[in-house]
């Protein structure tokens, strides 16, 4: 795959900046959905489910995300679900500062790409990679700031990572509430969906 090819974000092959993801990973993961999807999702990083299988959320955490989009009338296949490193860091460490800033290139080409009405940054990770700054999760859940990702603005709502509800119930509200107000956006909610239907 050319460079260029890999800039448009949507499928990055053969990238090798991050030695220690080299070594960890089986593949790269990348993005799954549709190229003009009206929201994307993005979380952290492949963990050991997403890395055997190539797609993003697609363990207990996808299964969390997936139940909640279907509460709220939307389909995974209608929503595109993407990270902000495409490969698996070792032991399911965070990535580092700088293995966010090797792929956030790809990240940025493909948010641009889709341009979707609302993108999703599903925990602590992604929500301060893409708003730049510290952010509260839980408190700052549901709150929505517009960002510029290369030449595009797009609006950036917080929510805490679907595995927070595995661990305490009580985010339970707090990701359902997040998810409601994305269906809402994109009018999907009371089985009106805008997406799939066209
Ligand atoms: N958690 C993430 O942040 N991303 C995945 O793809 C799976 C779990």
């Amino acid at each position: 795959m050319s460079e260029s090819e890999n800039m448009t974000g949507l499928c990055v092959e053969g990238c090798e900046e991050c030695p220690d993801l080299v070594a960890s990973r089986s593949r790269i993961v990348n993005g799954v959905g549709p190229a003009d999807a009206d929201v994307v999702f993005v979380g952290e990083g492949p963990g050991a489910n997403e890395d055997e299988r190539g797609e993003p959320f697609v363990g207990r955490s996808g299964d969390v995300l997936n139940a909640a989009l279907a509460d709220h009338g939307l389909g995974r296949s209608d929503v595109r679900i993407t990270n902000c490193v495409r490969c698996r860091p070792p032991e399911n460490r965070d990535p580092t500062d700088a293995e966010l800033a090797n792929c956030r290139p790809y990240l940025d080409a493909e948010l641009e790409a889709v341009d979707p009405d609302v993108v999703v940054a599903l925990g602590k990770v992604p929500a301060q990679h893409l708003l730049g700054r510290d952010v509260a999760v839980t408190k700052e859940a549901g709150t929505i700031e517009t960002v510029a990702v290369g030449d595009a603005r797009l609006d950036v709502l917080v929510c805490v990572h679907p595995a927070a509800t595995l661990y305490d119930r009580s985010q339970e509200d707090t990701f359902e509430s997040a998810i409601e107000k994305v269906a809402t956006i994109v009018g999907a909610e009371g089985g009106q969906s805008s997406l799939g239907d066209f």
